[in-house]
């Protein structure tokens, strides 16, 4: 596996702008996140505060952005990193997307700019991540061969994963948090309720309901992001918000944060500029090195 110089995760305002400065001053960077950039700004209306736009539509401002990238061949890499790993001097990266399967990369610099998530976790999920709860199908899948799961999915993207489960687990108990009919799933039982907590109880792995528990052997929780302290173990948190210097380190060495993941005001501007920041300082760390 090749290690890239510096890793950016996140494809809003803040990903980008620090994919164009480390770019810019010659670092390898890989770009992880979504082509259509973030959901963020594509439903912005109208955004009349970003600088030599006085009146834009999100959409156009991530038009471009995209050939922002474009003229400087930064390609985006479509997947969704489930966790971080500070092995001393690098960083490895778990990288999930169905369509080419798990595999990690690795990079001397880590840039966080993945927003900030919508919603609450439920409670209990933190207590059982790594403990009968994963964010991630496609790599935990094989630890739950023959045995029955139940996958909570925040959007109808995520009925992939659970029918990829349903090739490998005994039964899989599906509960859509969206509106709309999931497809048909073999293998794969379609239970429609409000999820309220999830917990543990001896082997068994429970999520309680606004109706019947659901009682399995496996909890998949997925969503398109997952909270920053749970992607990065040993993250130094502030509320919701990655603790960061104003030169947007983190605790861990290497490791930088930007946008709105690093705090208030949610804006696209600040996302950018906390960007570039975020890029130089980690070019200043890899000369560090
Ligand atoms: C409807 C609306 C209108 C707004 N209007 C304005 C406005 O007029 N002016 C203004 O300044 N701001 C506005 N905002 C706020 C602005 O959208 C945000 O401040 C800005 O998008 C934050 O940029 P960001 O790069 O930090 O994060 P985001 O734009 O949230 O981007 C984060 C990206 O990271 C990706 N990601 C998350 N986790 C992972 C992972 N594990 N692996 C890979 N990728 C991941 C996400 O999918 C997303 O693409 C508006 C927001 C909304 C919702």
């Amino acid at each position: 596996m090749e290690r890239a110089d510096i890793a950016i995760i996140g494809t809003g305002p803040a990903g980008i702008s620090a994919a164009i400065t480390s770019v810019i001053r010659n670092k390898k960077i890989i770009l992880l996140g979504k082509k259509d950039l973030s959901q963020k700004m594509q439903k912005a209306e109208e955004i009349r505060n970003y600088p030599g736009f006085p009146k834009i539509s999100g959409r156009d401002l991530a038009h471009a952005m995209t050939e922002h990238l474009e003229s400087l061949n930064i390609e985006i890499m479509e997947r969704q990193v489930t966790q971080v790993y500070a092995m001393g001097k690098y960083f490895s990266l778990q990288l999930a997307g169905k369509e080419s399967g798990t595999d990690m990369a690795e990079a001397d610099a880590v840039i966080l700019a993945t927003g900030v998530m919508p919603g609450k976790l439920l409670p209990g999920e933190e207590e059982l991540l790594g403990n009968g709860l994963s964010y991630c199908a496609t790599c935990d899948a094989p630890l739950y061969k023959g045995r029955r799961v139940a996958v909570i999915g925040y959007s109808p993207k995520e009925e992939e994963e659970a029918a990829f489960l349903g090739e490998v687990a005994s039964q899989v108990i599906y509960i859509p948090v969206y509106k709309g009919e999931p497809r048909k799933m073999k293998n794969v039982e379609v239970v429609r309720a409000v999820p309220k907590a999830v917990k543990k109880g001896g082997a068994e792995r429970i999520i309680e309901t606004d109706r019947e528990p659901v009682v399995t052997e496996g909890i998949f929780i997925l969503r398109d992001s997952v909270s920053p302290g749970q992607l990065v173990p040993g993250l130094e948190m502030d509320g919701p918000h990655v603790k960061t210097d104003r030169s947007m380190k983190t605790n861990l060495p290497g490791l930088f944060a930007c946008g709105d993941i690093a705090g208030l005001p949610y804006q696209y501007i600040k996302s950018a500029g906390e960007g570039n920041i975020a890029a130089l300082s980690a070019v200043s760390y890899l000369g560090s090195l």
